[in-house]
């Protein structure tokens, strides 16, 4: 028995990682028995990313590893190596396309105390920092690969994935009952199935390939229950088949530690997008990040913020997750004794005085420090968020035990 692990295999033809996966699994000899099957989300910014940068792994029971690894030799030879230099040629997305450059590895057995899935999740990695596979196949793939093996699932939801026929894999449209899918929203555990403001589904990708829906849930029974009212849905288009991963959606696994800092301008950008700077560097928060970005517009000097994000690049923070620790203090003139009239500076250190009847005096502020302010967390609108951020309603929950 042992773990294998793919990356990379997305391309807009040959469909995605997760149905090459499901595929392969399709086509196992019957004593060869399927375990649990995950879904890794790695570094949001990871130089080679694949379309969700996402790697997929799975528990394969045999008593003929030998056997299995022959296996693995042709479905990679047949399947994987074809994809190789191919371009992702899709449309739901605006980053530089790079060739495809799959991957894949079988450990016989998980390594111990691996810290390669944490570095992979949050930082760019090398291959050869991955313990070392019992075999591996192809290029950066491999990367990917090995991180969904050895993920420790410190945190985990669920998700189940649904494909679609090939006929249908070059529509964008996709036929998910509505009925069902309002059912499964009210289920308890699901969750991210339907926008909350909107109403619009959250389940079916937006581009062309061969997912039909992929829903989340937090236990598996849930996700499981969930796929099959969705599959069976009158309004539902015919599945090809449909399987529930383990994934490190929704953990934060992602983010380190909070940032807290103080606000020294605030400036709005194009669409809205705007740019805090404190003493930290930049930290950005864009256009489509809903409450997130009206909090910055929002924001004065002085005020003290903690933040979640990823640093894009040294300094530049993207904010995930925004609060006000501190409001600035607020200051203003004082008014005259005599004639109430707001008084007016005179100079730097000078104190101030009336403009009627001119009397002076040297305190120039009155100084109000609100009380400790200690704000809510606000977060982007679901389809604004990374597959890998926790939801802030989730926040205040222990972390879930593996
Ligand atoms: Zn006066």
């Amino acid at each position: 028995m042992g773990w294998l692990g793919l990356d990379d295999t997305d391309t807009v033809k040959e469909g995605c990682t997760t149905f090459s996966l499901h595929l392969f699994l399709n086509h196992l000899p019957p004593h060869i028995e399927v375990g649990e099957l995950r879904l890794v989300r790695l570094w949001p910014f990871a130089h080679n990313r694949t379309r969700g940068n996402a790697a997929v792994a799975v528990e394969l029971k045999t008593n003929d590893e030998k056997e299995l690894l022959n296996l693995l030799n042709l479905y990679w030879e047949q399947t994987l190596q074809p994809l190789v230099g191919k371009i992702d040629q899709t449309t739901d997305h605006q980053r530089q396309q790079t060739p495809t450059d799959p991957g894949m590895v079988w450990y016989s057995s998980i390594p111990d105390r691996s810290n390669f899935y944490l570095d992979a999740v949050r930082r760019e990695v090398r291959f050869d920092e991955a313990p070392t596979p019992t075999h591996s196949w192809g290029g950066g793939g491999r990367i990917g690969a090995a991180a969904a093996v050895v993920w420790p699932k410190r945190n985990l939801t669920w998700e189940a994935i649904a494909w679609r026929f090939e006929s249908r894999w070059n529509t964008t449209k996709r036929m998910v009952c509505e009925q069902a899918i309002t059912t499964v929203t009210g289920m308890k555990g699901m969750f991210l199935t339907r926008n909350p403001r909107s109403q619009h589904s959250l389940i079916s990708p937006r581009g062309t390939c061969p997912v039909l829906f992929g829903v989340r849930g937090r236990t598996p029974e849930i996700t499981t229950a969930a796929a099959k009212v969705l599959v069976e849905g009158p309004g539902t288009e015919d599945v090809l088949g449909w399987r529930v991963f383990a994934t490190n959606q929704a953990s934060d696994d992602h983010l380190e530690r909070s940032i807290i800092g103080t606000v020294e301008s605030v400036e709005v950008l194009a669409r809205g997008t705007t740019v805090i700077t404190t003493e930290h560097g930049q930290w950005i928060a864009f256009a489509e990040s809903g409450d997130v970005k009206l909090m910055a517009q929002g924001l004065v000097n002085g005020d003290q913020i903690e933040a979640f994000g990823l640093f894009a690049e040294a300094n530049v923070l993207h904010i995930e997750k925004l609060r006000t620790v501190q409001k600035a203090p607020t200051r203003w003139r004082p008014k005259c004794s005599v004639c109430q009239r707001t008084m007016k500076s005179m100079g730097q250190d000078q104190g101030v005085r009336c403009p009627v009847c001119k009397q002076r005096q040297t305190q120039a502020w009155i100084v109000s420090q609100p009380e400790n302010h200690d704000g809510a967390w606000v977060q982007p609108p679901p389809d604004a968020r990374r597959h890998l951020a926790r939801p802030i309603e989730w926040l205040d929950e222990p972390m879930d035990a593996a």
